[in-house]
């Protein structure tokens, strides 16, 4: 059941679950933070986490779909994965 987790660790990159939780970054990585009252994007999009310069708030892929959808982190996983086309084979 954990295997979602590193499901969406090994096959979405950070941008692209945070593209589909309707978060778009721009060519640096920068994008407009979920987590404050962002005015300049201060949030960072790494390869596999984010960071916020202005409130600091950070996780990966999962951590930012949950908050974003309200889901908890088990079924936000499995919604980047159905979002993503990813096969999550035997569970
Ligand atoms: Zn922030």
């Amino acid at each position: 059941m954990q295997d979602v987790f590193r499901l969406v660790k090994e096959s979405i990159p950070m941008r692209e679950a945070a593209r589909i939780c309707g978060v778009e970054a721009d060519r640096a990585g920068m994008a407009l933070c979920p987590f404050h009252d962002d005015h300049t994007p201060s949030l960072r999009l790494y390869d596999d986490h984010y960071y916020c310069f202005g409130c600091h708030a950070h996780g990966d892929a999962v951590d930012l779909a949950a908050f974003l959808t309200g889901l908890r982190p088990y079924m936000a996983a499995k919604f980047l994965l159905e979002e993503t086309g990813t096969e999550t084979g035997n569970q």
